[in-house]
């Protein structure tokens, strides 16, 4: 039987390099997508070849408590354990800390880091009772080094890193690894999308002098999500090009 990957933000720039990662390793993906966006997440699906037990979209906000309680439960009865949870899902919403304002700061607090909560903490007893399980926590470069206008997003990358390390002692004697993913600048359309002399003055910062493909972000994680990395816990992995070295 095929070992079971869930992915939130599944339908996202790098989350869908991701989830066609974990298909073509083998898995069966439980592609989960912001509920709002139904009809673009079942339309990426159509774009794809994928059958219906190499993956199943399922709707689930990362946001909300209540609700990801109740629907992982109720996922878990329906798919038995998840042997590799991947948090993905994110938002930026840039501006300088002088300017930012509540809903800015707590919309991005949420949605990057509260949701490791939200989703983790219904599928981590199971995870421990199966042993020899994974979870990935997609961080960003700019949680480790900080980043101009991005207070909010530099806040909650940062503190993805301390749950991860907090957790992947929790998890060790069970076998569950907790590992995070630390990106550096990628060719998705949410980036592609800055003014090209912005992407050239970006791309002439990074040592590699060019963007993270986001094969390159999954092909992290199907490594994180190996037997072979069944002895690494509470790292962090850098994938940015030399952008910033720890
Ligand atoms: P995208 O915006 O393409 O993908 C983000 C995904 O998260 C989307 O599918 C989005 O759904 C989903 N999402 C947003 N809010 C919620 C929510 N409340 N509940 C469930 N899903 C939600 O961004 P990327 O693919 O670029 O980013 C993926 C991850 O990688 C993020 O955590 C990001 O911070 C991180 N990262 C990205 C970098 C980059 O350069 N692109 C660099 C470093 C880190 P919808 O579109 O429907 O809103």
């Amino acid at each position: 039987m095929s070992k079971i990957a869930l992915i939130t933000g599944a339908n996202g720039g790098i989350g869908s390099s991701i989830t066609n990662a974990l298909v073509e390793a083998g898995y069966r993906v439980i592609a989960t997508y912001y509920p709002n966006g139904e009809a673009e997440a079942k339309e990426w699906l159509e774009g794809h070849d994928y059958s219906e037990e190499q993956v199943r979209l399922y709707p689930l906000d990362v946001t909300d408590t209540a609700h990801c309680e109740e629907s992982l439960a109720t996922l878990l009865q329906e798919e038995g354990n998840i042997d590799v949870l991947v948090n993905n899902a994110g938002i930026t919403r840039d501006t300088t800390f002088k300017r930012m304002t509540a809903e800015q700061w707590n919309d991005v607090i949420t949605t990057n880091l509260n949701s490791l909560f939200n989703v983790t903490h219904p599928l981590f007893a199971s995870m421990c009772d199966h042993g020899n399980s994974r979870i990935i926590n997609i961080s960003s470069v700019n949680g480790l080094k900080g980043q101009f206008g991005q207070t909010n997003y530099s806040a909650a990358k940062a503190g993805m890193l301390g749950f991860t390390k907090a957790l992947a002692a929790e998890g060790a004697r069970s076998g569950v690894t907790v590992n995070a993913i630390a990106p550096g600048y990628t060719g998705t359309p949410m980036v592609e999308a800055i003014k090209p002399e912005v992407l050239d003055s970006i791309k002439a910062e990074i040592p590699m002098r060019r963007l993270a493909a986001p094969s390159e972000i999954a092909a992290a994680v199907i490594f994180l999500a190996s037997d072979a990395a069944a002895y690494i816990t509470g790292e962090t992995l850098s994938v940015n090009g030399g952008l910033y070295m720890h």
